[in-house]
């Protein structure tokens, strides 16, 4: 499916005259994945992330582990439709279990909570680092708003593996994977030493530079991810680094 549609995503942007200089496809490529499993080992070895065995919400038939888009509900910051991990209306992220009148997409049984051992990010510990790199990146109004009511939160872990048999494995964790947000933040940086190839530029992804400024084009709903999430992450793996987004 992702061969697939990457060959779609490819073939339409030719039709509108789109030239597309570094598109990373990447399945069968063992620098990415030796280059994610580093950041993995590095962040496991942060202050910011812990080890925990907390809650999480599970299928009541099946049993399979619930998150991103096999669970939704009300978000528990404003009340509205909510899906796995993040609210699409008011942009605030969720720990599934947390989420009002839940609904697992596997069956109609109220899904369970119970729990499962996995490193988290305490994204209150980084919350200096996120706010530094806002107010050097000049983001719109709407994101300092959403980085407030997260604020306001208190202490706030997001677990930063999942049980799944889709993503790459985390080491030390047998049957979970990275989680996809953690893996795309990595990637762009993979993905900017691959584009550095193609220019003969000597951009490294272990070494990101204070030159670099990575520009993204998102709805939203992804605010949290890029906007809060990435900086938090790249501080603890890249502490030389002031990245500019
Ligand atoms: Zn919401």
């Amino acid at each position: 499916m992702a061969r697939y549609y990457a060959d779609e995503i490819c073939a339409t942007l030719a039709l509108l005259d789109c030239d597309v200089h570094s598109f990373q496809p990447t399945m069968g490529d063992d620098g990415y994945g030796e280059f994610q499993a580093a950041c993995f080992r590095s962040l496991l070895s942060s202050t910011a992330v812990d080890l925990r065995q907390s809650p999480a919400l599970f299928d009541a038939v099946t049993g399979h582990y619930l998150y991103e888009p096999d669970v939704s509900g009300l978000c528990p910051d404003c009340g509205g439709s909510a899906g796995g991990n993040i609210c699409e209306e008011c942009g605030a992220p969720n720990l599934c279990h947390d989420l009002g009148a839940a609904r697992s997409r596997q069956s109609a049984e109220a899904p369970l909570v119970g729990s499962v051992r996995r490193p988290e990010l305490a994204l209150d510990r980084c919350y200096d680092n996120i706010d530094r790199h806002l107010r050097a990146s000049g983001v719109p109004l709407r994101i300092l708003d959403l980085f407030a009511r997260l604020r306001r939160r208190g202490n706030f872990s997001v677990p930063i593996t999942h049980p799944s048999d889709w993503g790459l494995p985390a080491e030390g964790f047998p049957g979970q994977v990275i989680w996809v947000w953690p893996e795309m933040a990595f990637g762009f940086l993979y993905n900017i030493q691959a584009l550095g190839r193609l220019l003969g530029r000597d951009w490294k992804a272990e070494m990101p530079g204070n030159d670099w400024q990575i520009v993204h084009f998102f709805g939203f709903d992804n605010s949290f991810y890029h906007a809060l999430l990435y900086p938090a992450l790249y501080a603890e793996v890249f502490s030389h680094w002031t990245p500019r987004i």
